[in-house]
């Protein structure tokens, strides 16, 4: 390349040969035109460009790229030179157009030199600037500079979006400081003071009100910049809206606050709470507040570890248990009283209600609340009151037995007197104060068999009888004894369910409520008894305070003289009775009640003023199994 140049200089003016050979070691295409625009040079590099060799092309009008840069640089050429870009195909170029003098001739030069490669690079900056603006755009955080000796700040128009103002708007510490919260003045105040001072700034959370009245959460951090000389001039920092992070932190801390306020209400609470959840095989322990490890012994994590066996006594104590696994295993709630395993071995009577923590409708639960009770001492207390009550009853009742009795062992006494002084007189008329004393002795015994069933401690046994049986049973021995002008229409429809009683007690209860009709007729008319099951809905059941489903009703009705609202609220009573002295105890019904309620049943008496009376019994099925 050298060569030709030196021997360029050495020569006074150039030969075809020369321009040509320094026209192809050239770097860019060159192409020279005639005044009719005609080429009248043209370099290798022009080649590809012109899509012919150089010397098929001589004297001829170009084609391809050239013919575009001639005809746009003489379109923008008004000072004769021209520089634009211009694209070709898949590459860039930088076309040059100027005139040459040569000798009388007007010649144009066009150099196209290749920029793809420049163009390329340009093209990456400007698209990571994009990338970069997208970003920040995204983070919501923008960048300033904050120069120190004119007190200028400049601002991205990120920066201008997040504080809610046009990009442009001049902005000063002082007029910046008005925008502050101002809770947290103090606090920018010393970090616009620690910027003069030239120390960074860390991550420095505050508050601004926008002109909007939207307060925003702002994170700030910057650096010192220094000058060529080393000397801190300026500083550059980000700023960023968290405020949707900060709401998020907010939201979090009260969650955990809640949180902690539940588990601490838990853990006051007087009875033992327990979450149990049944997503594997058996039921686990999930959480046990401070009463249910108080009255169990165990912490949540021991009872996780032994899960619910550990709670349940060996052999009969424990079935109870395995109904509370069926409930859960049911999904749905449920209430027990059985014998609790404490973990030092001590055992106590519980109570246990369930109830599954549904999330969705429909869905069974795998989350149960489990609440824990030691009963022991409540159903202690329980029997003892209830024996107190009894006694305090039969107190009020041994003034009635005593007068009751005293009625009856009159005629005994005074036939018996009579009957010895004419036993050999008159056996006839002896034989007639028997029948008396018989009778009266028959009623002394009711009396006393009635007081007993009131005063005995220990609850008769129940079990599944076919109750129609024990109806007609009861019946059959009743009928003698009724005055012959009471018709007994019994209907007994309930096939042959069973029910818990005890036999003994439904004959007692058949004989008092038919007793106290046929009284109520005077001895004259039609008793209706019907036995059949209902099926008893929520409203029925609550006013009978039983549980709703299926029962057995026992209903007893007469057309006799009825009662009055202060009669029926009385007629419980042990001992309350409006018939004459001899004829009723005021017994009956008070041990009927009782009777009912130890079956856990229920009684009602319905009653009208001279229309007649309804009593029905309910009486609980035996469940199968
Ligand atoms: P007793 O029959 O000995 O009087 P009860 O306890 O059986 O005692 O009955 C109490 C009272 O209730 C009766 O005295 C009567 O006034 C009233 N009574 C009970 N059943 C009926 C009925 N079927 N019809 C009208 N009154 C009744
Ligand atoms: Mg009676």
């Amino acid at each position: 390349m050298n060569a030709p140049v030196t021997s360029l200089r050495s020569k006074a003016t150039l030969s075809a040969l020369d321009a040509q050979r320094l026209l192809d070691a050239f770097p860019s295409a060159v192409v020279v035109f005639g005044p009719e625009g005609e080429i009248v040079a043209a370099n290798r590099r022009a080649e590809h460009l012109l899509a012919a060799p150089v010397a098929t092309v001589i004297g001829q009008s170009p084609d391809g790229a050239f013919r575009l840069f001639r005809e746009r640089a003489e379109r923008i050429a008004t000072a004769e030179q021209a520089r634009f870009v211009q694209p070709f195909g898949s590459l860039w170029y930088l076309v040059e157009s100027f005139p040459l003098a040569a000798g009388a001739q007007s010649l144009r030069a066009i150099v196209a030199t290749d920029i793809t490669d420049m163009k390329s690079a340009e093209f990456e900056i400007r698209e990571s600037e994009a990338r970069l603006e997208e970003a920040t755009r995204i983070a919501q955080l923008g960048t300033y500079k904050f120069y120190w000796d004119t007190g200028k700040i400049h601002w991205s128009a990120q920066v201008y979006a997040i504080h809610g103002m046009l990009p442009g708007a001049v902005i000063t510490s002082e007029r910046y400081r008005d925008i502050v919260h101002p809770d947290d003045c103090e606090l920018f105040d010393r970090t616009h003071q620690d910027q003069l001072d030239g120390k960074p700034i860390r991550g420095v959370e505050y508050r601004i009100i926008r002109k909007d009245g939207a307060v925003r959460w702002l994170r700030k951090d910057a650096r010192v910049l220094f000058d060529a000389d080393g000397e801190p001039y300026a500083t550059f920092g980000t700023c960023q809206d968290i405020t949707e992070a900060k709401q998020h932190e907010q939201e979090l801390k009260s969650l955990l606050r809640r949180n902690t306020i539940l588990y601490e209400a838990l853990d006051a609470s007087p009875i033992g709470v327990g979450v149990v959840t049944t997503d594997s095989e058996s039921p686990e322990f999930f959480y046990v507040n401070a009463e249910f490890e108080r009255l169990t012994g165990h912490n949540t994590s021991s009872l996780s570890e032994h899960g619910i066996d550990t709670l349940t006594p060996g052999g009969e104590l424990g079935a109870g248990w395995a109904r509370v696994v069926q409930t859960l295993r049911a999904s749905v709630s449920g209430a027990f009283e059985l014998t609790c395993l404490r973990r030092d071995g001590g055992q106590f009577l519980a109570q246990i209600e369930i109830a599954p923590v549904r999330d969705h409708p429909g869905r069974d639960a795998t989350v149960f609340v489990l609440n824990l009770r030691d009963i022991t001492v409540d159903r202690q207390r329980a029997d003892s009151l209830l024996q107190s009550q009894k006694m305090e009853a039969l107190g009020q009742l041994s003034g009635g037995v005593a007068h009751e009795i005293n009625n009856l062992l009159q005629p005994m006494l005074a036939l018996s007197d009579l009957g010895q002084d004419i036993a050999d007189k008159d056996p006839a008329k002896v034989r007639k104060y028997f029948e008396v004393i018989a009778s009266s002795g028959r009623k002394a015994r009711d009396v006393v068999r009635q007081v007993l069933t009131f005063a005995r401690r220990d609850a008769p046994q129940l079990a599944p009888y076919p109750i129609a049986d024990l109806v007609g049973d009861a019946l059959h021995l009743l009928h003698s004894g009724l005055p012959p002008g009471i018709h007994l229409t019994p209907t007994l429809a309930c096939g042959d369910a069973h029910a818990v009683v005890n036999p003994t007690q439904v004959s007692q209860v058949v004989l008092n409520l038919v007793t106290n009709a046929a009284d109520a007729m005077d001895g004259e008319g039609e008793v209706a008894l019907a036995l059949t099951e209902v099926d008893l809905d929520q409203v029925t059941a609550a006013q009978l305070t039983l549980a709703p489903g299926r029962w057995i009703r026992l209903s007893v009705t007469d057309k006799g003289c009825g009662m009055d609202a202060y009669t029926l609220s009385r007629i419980f009573e042990p001992f309350f009775t409006t018939k004459l002295a001899g004829r009723g105890t005021g017994l009956g019904l008070s041990v009927v009640y009782s009777i009912v309620a130890g079956w856990g049943g229920a009684l009602k008496v319905d009653s009208e003023v001279d229309k007649g009376t309804n009593a029905m019994v309910y009486i609980p099925l035996a469940t199968d199994g």
